[in-house]
């Protein structure tokens, strides 16, 4: 038999997968007709109904998605709702049905093709990545105007590789993983928004294949190495053989990390670290706990509201927060406040009718307007703080129990906290006049723009813990990265030294706290704990045994005061 024929791509999400291939099919084409004279009005409903549906379609990923997703992946899925909201895209859609008489499909294909043709200009990858959503997004839109379900896998009696020109990201999260073994696409990239997907799901792919759906016929046999980019078709005996026992022997490495993921994480010179898991919904919590996470480092309730169609209000709030400290407990939780302005906005219906809508630079703050929805938030937190039933009613927490800590982000300066800290204390006092029980909560502030840590030493003063952001840190710092070292670690060593002397404890809990090769460098400035997606609790606490926290403090040390040509480049 003759060996298989080799392609190569580009490693998208680690781990080998070998089975029958599955040709995913090609997103329907829209109608092309043209609205009738006169009905430009009835085009518009179209649309706009059409979008509506294509919304509550990406909240239910989100619903069930939600154990899984991480903030940055969830992220994805918000930039798609705000893309409904767009003037460039449904806006300009409805424009040209009436200016032109388009038909919605017409007119909704032009304005996305418009769009994705800006993104993909941008010469920033990540903005380029975001060309795709709009496509998934269209898409929905033109699947919700033909009343046609979107593209899924058949139901199979047998595992296959799915092999796609291109993958969008609503179309990984609809993937049956009981079915899929890993995937083969033409286009797409390691950065592009499925890749992440894929990731974070554990499923092996490979993109970036040219000509994958022309080479590979249905039912062949392919072997993929999600890390390396290697596809094999058609292997013969011998390769396939071999391609099994890499598969073994990976799935080895990982179960021998599942054993150890309950026990704590020790450095080798005896310092715990503890590794707590970042999460965005309830059911994320158990999870983080079967992961072996130290406690909730981070509940981004954002992410939970999102997937609801209306405002959650204080009792049901109460209800969520109280799972996640019940199933966690006596571990720690930590929950942040809702932080929607930015790139995040957030639209819901509070009860009454009311349209609430968190955007922009300063939603993330009490003071933004919307007292309202922070106060029922703490207050929803300061009742489960004090220890919440299935039932919902709430008793006195034991002494030892689940320590709750309220995390306010984006936090500007001392007025920001000021005004966090004013709001806790009334929604307490209203608590109080309630008569309601409540508990008590530690105070902490996320710091992730980069004038918290011009004020750190200020800020500090204020409240129990700090945690610093470093995905917003990272965004918000301009300028390119230093070195020997990239700009947003000085600032975190600053954070970290200023917590030191102030005594209080300091977390890292954006996506550089689960980065193999920043771990060490966290650990030898101080950094207590490391907050990381649920999956990747055993992997990182196995890094944190390995390094040593004196020898980490005094390669911080060096690296922080070398000069460049010492310290080497700046991407380390
Ligand atoms: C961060 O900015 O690093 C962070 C953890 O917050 P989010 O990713 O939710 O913005
Ligand atoms: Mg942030």
């Amino acid at each position: 038999m003759s060996p298989g024929r080799r392609f190569t791509g580009q490693g998208a999400a680690p781990g080998i997968a070998i089975g029958p291939a599955y040709l995913w099919p090609r997103r329907g084409q829209a109608g092309r007709a043209v609205a009738a004279a006169g009905s430009c009005r009835g085009e518009v409903e179209r649309l706009s109904a059409a979008a509506a549906v294509a919304r509550e379609g990406i909240r239910e990923i989100v619903r069930r998605a939600g154990r899984t997703l991480t903030r940055a992946e969830a992220g994805i899925f918000e930039a798609q709702l705000l893309m409904l909201d767009d003037p460039n895209l449904v806006g300009r859609a409805e424009e040209a049905i009436r200016t032109g008489g388009l038909s919605a499909e017409e007119a909704l294909e032009r304005a996305g093709a418009e769009c994705a043709a800006v993104l993909r200009a941008v010469p920033d990858e990540s903005w380029r990545a975001r060309a795709s959503d709009v496509a998934d997004v269209v898409g929905r839109v033109l699947d919700a105007l033909a009343e046609r379900p979107g593209p899924s896998l058949p139901s199979l009696d047998h595992p296959v590789l799915v092999v796609a020109e291109e993958l969008l990201p609503s179309d990984i999260v609809a993937l049956d993983r009981e079915k899929v073994l890993g995937l083969v696409t033409q286009a797409g990239s390691p950065t592009s928004h499925a890749s992440v997907l894929a990731r974070s799901f554990g499923l092996p792919a490979v993109a970036g294949v040219p000509s994958a759906c022309e080479l590979i016929r249905e039912g062949d046999v392919v072997a993929a190495d999600g890390a390396s980019g290697e596809v094999v078709v058609g292997p013969d005996p011998v390769e396939a053989e071999d391609w099994r026992a890499r598969q073994a022997s990976r799935r080895e490495w990982r179960e021998g990390l599942r054993s150890r993921a309950h026990l704590p994480a020790i450095t080798t010179d005896g310092h715990r670290i503890r590794v707590a898991a970042n999460i965005g919904t309830p059911a994320e919590a158990e999870t983080a706990l079967a992961n072996g996470a130290d406690g909730i480092g981070l509940f981004r309730t954002e992410v939970f509201f999102m997937g609801q169609t209306s405002l959650p209000g204080e009792d049901e709030q109460c209800r969520v927060y109280g799972e996640v400290i019940r199933c966690l407990a006596p571990r720690p939780v930590v929950i942040r406040t809702l932080d929607a302005g930015g790139d995040k906005a957030l639209n819901l219906v509070a009860s009454g009718g009311r349209a609430v809508r968190l955007a922009g630079g300063r939603s993330s703050q009490p003071a933004s307007g919307h007292e309202d929805v922070f106060l029922a938030q703490l207050r929803a937190v300061l009742r489960a703080a004090a220890g919440v039933g299935e039932d919902g009613r709430a008793g006195v927490r034991r002494p030892g129990e689940t320590e709750v800590r309220v995390l306010f982000p984006m936090v500007a300066n001392l007025a920001d906290v000021v005004a966090a800290k004013a709001l806790l204390a009334r929604a307490a006092a209203e608590l109080d006049a309630r008569g309601v029980v409540r508990g008590e909560v530690k105070v902490g502030l996320m710091i992730e723009v980069p004038s918290a840590v011009a004020l750190i030493g200020l800020l500090l003063r204020e409240v129990d813990f700090v945690s610093l952001g470093t995905n917003d840190l990272a965004r918000l710092t301009p300028g390119p990265d230093e070195v020997p070292i990239p700009t947003v670690l000085r600032l975190v060593a600053a954070v970290a030294d200023a917590a030191r002397r102030a005594g209080k404890p300091v977390a890292v809990c954006g996506e550089l706290a689960a980065d193999p090769r920043a771990i060490p460098f966290l650990v030898g400035l101080g950094v207590g704990e490391l907050s990381v997606a649920p999956p990747l609790v055993p992997e990182v606490k196995e890094v944190v045994r390995t390094v040593s926290r004196r020898e980490a403090a005094s390669l911080a040390k060096r690296l922080l005061t070398a000069r460049p040509a010492e310290g080497g480049t700046g991407d380390g």
